[in-house]
């Protein structure tokens, strides 16, 4: 049977209650597949894309079984949850608290950038739900200031960035401290990285694997273009005019660094528009201010950088735009998830150089379309385009080419090549994601 609505997920009254104030009528598919074998104690790995509401597949079970058995007396957290950022942590937290609402559990978090002091309220409060990072758990765990006992659930969300950020060991050592534990849950984007996968066979015990894959359908949401820039000036004129059109209401702007975020917003204001920003060295307090600058509507746009702007759930973001482009296609795909959430249309409009085509053509061949180009007419670009062909699929001509360049770079020795392949014996590694990453394309 297919679950179709939220009252056949067999959910307490007040968790009901609450989805419908939220306005979630019907669960998405993910939360469907999740949810029953999550309520029957089971642990799951789960994946589907961004947007596709994850957060609620973990925390309503998670809910349910705290309501379920409630506890006699007060005492540390049952459920935790780890996210990699702290933005997540906030939001993972909220949602929960939201879900809550009509019940009487206690929901906390901690993370970085807080005071200790501010934690402290939480070791001596009664808390049912705690959403944390790893780092500062970690410390509080080694100073036996958190305790872990008594965690029922352990969740990891966004799992698959948490290891691309190397919280590997972290996530390890928390699992092994909470080993009491009855029930966990590994969410992710996808499953596509043997990292997640052998990571997921050591934490979790027999899970039910559910998949939501409406990875095209999702995705038509998003309309995708590009423009071709000639330089960083060209890039700027572009991207201050596509701001200043009607539908743009609400808009992330994504830069590759820090001193990018900061040049940007300047010429922006220049050009009169006002924004918030944000970065990965941003105290917290500045980043939640940037937050909610525009998710209250004070600023219509957001320039932000790939670390900083990881897991964030900004409603109604109607455009993503790529200044620069990301190094990988994984990276496009979660940036411009940020727009087109939860079945909303989005668009996703990127700026790019002739340095940046062969990245499009990548992202093409992962998307699995070809990316489509516009022009402004007052601000058409003065290069010319490097072969269309280079965006999708290469031409005939470009493989025979291609297969010519092998051929006289295979007469040359590559001598320095050699040099660092016998270097590098002996010299095992783990294979980091970011290497992945590359291959993977
Ligand atoms: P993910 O973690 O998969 O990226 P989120 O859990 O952040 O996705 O959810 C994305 C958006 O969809 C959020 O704004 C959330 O409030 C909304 N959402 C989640 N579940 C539902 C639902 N059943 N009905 C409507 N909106 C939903
Ligand atoms: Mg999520």
């Amino acid at each position: 049977m297919t679950v179709t609505t939220f009252s056949e997920l067999e959910l307490d009254e007040s968790l009901l209650g609450a989805l419908q104030e939220k306005g979630f009528t019907r669960p998405t598919a993910i939360q469907a597949a999740a949810i029953p074998p999550a309520l029957e104690g089971r642990d799951v790995l789960g994946s589907a894309p961004t947007g596709t509401g994850k957060t609620a597949a973990f925390l309503l079970p998670a809910l349910q079984h705290l309501l379920d058995f409630p506890r006699k007396k007060s005492g540390p957290p049952r459920i935790l949850v780890l996210t990699p950022t702290r933005e997540l942590a906030m939001q993972v937290a909220d949602q929960a608290r939201e879900l809550a609402k009509n019940t009487h559990l206690d929901i906390a978090t901690i993370t970085g950038g807080v005071a200790f002091m501010n934690h402290a309220e939480v070791f001596s409060e009664n808390q049912d739900v705690v959403v944390a990072t790893t780092g500062r758990l970690l410390q509080y765990i080694k100073e036996e200031n958190f305790d872990c006992r008594a965690v029922e659930t352990l969740i990891l969300d966004e799992a698959d960035r948490m290891l691309d950020m190397g919280f590997a060991q972290d996530i390890e050592t928390i699992a092994a401290e909470t080993r009491w534990r009855k029930q966990t849950m590994l969410f992710s984007a996808t499953l596509e990285s043997e990292a997640v996968t052998e990571f997921a066979k050591r934490i979790l015990n027999e899970p039910v694997e559910v998949e939501a894959d409406p990875a095209r359908r999702e995705r038509k949401k998003i309309l995708q273009w590009y423009y071709r820039a000639d330089d960083i000036k060209h890039k700027t004129a572009l991207l201050i005019h596509l701001l200043k059109q009607p539908e743009v209401t609400r808009s992330i702007v994504f830069v590759r660094k820090r001193d990018r975020v900061h040049e940007l917003c300047g010429w922006l204001r220049e050009a009169g528009i006002n924004t918030s920003y944000l970065e990965g060295e941003m105290v917290q307090a500045k980043r939640n201010e940037a937050f909610k600058r525009l998710s209250e509507g004070r600023v219509n746009v957001l320039v932000a950088t790939d670390i900083a702007a990881r897991g964030i759930d900004i409603d109604n973001i109607s455009h993503v735009f790529n200044f620069d482009m990301p190094r990988t296609a994984d990276t496009y795909l979660h940036r411009i998830g940020r727009t087109g959430r939860a079945g909303k249309k989005g668009t996703a409009l990127s700026l790019v150089e002739a340095h940046d085509h062969l990245l499009l053509g990548k992202i093409a061949r992962y998307i699995d379309e070809p990316l489509k180009s516009r022009t402004i007419d007052e601000l058409r670009p003065t290069t010319r385009a490097p072969s269309e062909k280079l965006n999708g699929k290469p031409s005939k001509k470009v493989l025979e080419k291609r297969k010519e360049k092998k051929a006289s770079e295979e007469t040359k020795p590559r001598v320095k090549q050699r040099h660092r392949d016998t270097k590098n014996i002996g010299k095992r590694r783990k294979p980091s994601s970011a290497v992945k990453t590359d291959n993977a394309e």
